[in-house]
């Protein structure tokens, strides 16, 4: 169920605008890595998600010592280290990860002509529902920042390649497939960690990198040896 406050957040906007990157050059890998990657930064621009940091030690002093990208080991005006990262992770999170996820919504119908019904439910265990026994997980995050300043912060472990992620994933598959037996429950992300390359399990179907055509043409493969055929 879509939320009206959801309706506020262009992601659909950010992903229709950003999808004329495939229409206009096809599907490659760096297309589809440059697709996502621009659709992370317009959702971090519109809702202000960069890094920055800020001193707390001069704030008390009602002074000002704040700045773009990683904080340094001290504050530069007072020399504390009384200096934290604003915009963290979790509040990242739910932004980015729904800017994904609509993004792939919008890929597999445009380009495949797949069509899937997003959730939006706090309760949901999937993104994405192709079929009642068909559904994918959408999970990616941006592996940088750019900062108003252009500058680019790295933010490390993306898409699957953090393990609470990886975790939330799995659980999520678990208690799915004891509703759906013989469902398929898939992963989606834009990066994974080299021990998750090619794996399956008995709940997770399948984990695919959709930044690389050849995964993304796995999961096409996939969806259409169990019947789902898209419309062209
Ligand atoms: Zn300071």
């Amino acid at each position: 169920m879509m939320h009206i406050s959801d309706l506020a957040i262009p992601y659909l906007k950010i992903a229709k605008q950003n999808y004329k990157i495939i229409e206009k050059n096809g599907v490659t890998n760096e297309t589809l890595s440059r697709y996502f990657t621009e659709c992370f930064n317009d959702i971090c621009s519109a809702m202000s998600l960069y890094k920055c940091w800020v001193c707390v030690r001069c704030m008390e002093l009602c002074k000002f010592s704040y700045g773009w990208g990683d904080k340094p080991d001290a504050c530069p005006t007072c020399g504390e280290k009384t200096i934290y990262e604003v915009a963290t992770f979790q509040a990242r999170a739910s932004y980015v990860g729904e800017t994904f996820q609509w993004a792939f919504w919008l890929l597999l119908k445009n380009q495949y002509g797949i069509e899937s019904r997003p959730t939006s439910d706090i309760t949901r265990l999937y993104d994405l529902e192709i079929r009642p026994d068909v559904v994918i997980e959408a999970k990616g995050s941006p592996k940088y920042i750019v900062n108003p300043d252009g500058s680019h912060s790295q933010l490390g472990r993306a898409g699957m390649t953090r393990s609470d992620t990886k975790k939330k994933a799995f659980a999520n598959a678990k208690e799915w497939s004891m509703r759906f037996q013989n469902g398929h429950f898939f992963v989606v992300t834009n990066a994974i960690p080299n021990e998750l390359r090619a794996y399956r399990n008995d709940t997770v179907k399948a984990i695919y990198d959709v930044t690389k055509k050849n995964q993304l043409e796995s999961l096409i493969f996939d969806l259409k040896t169990i019947g789902i055929v898209g419309k062209t």
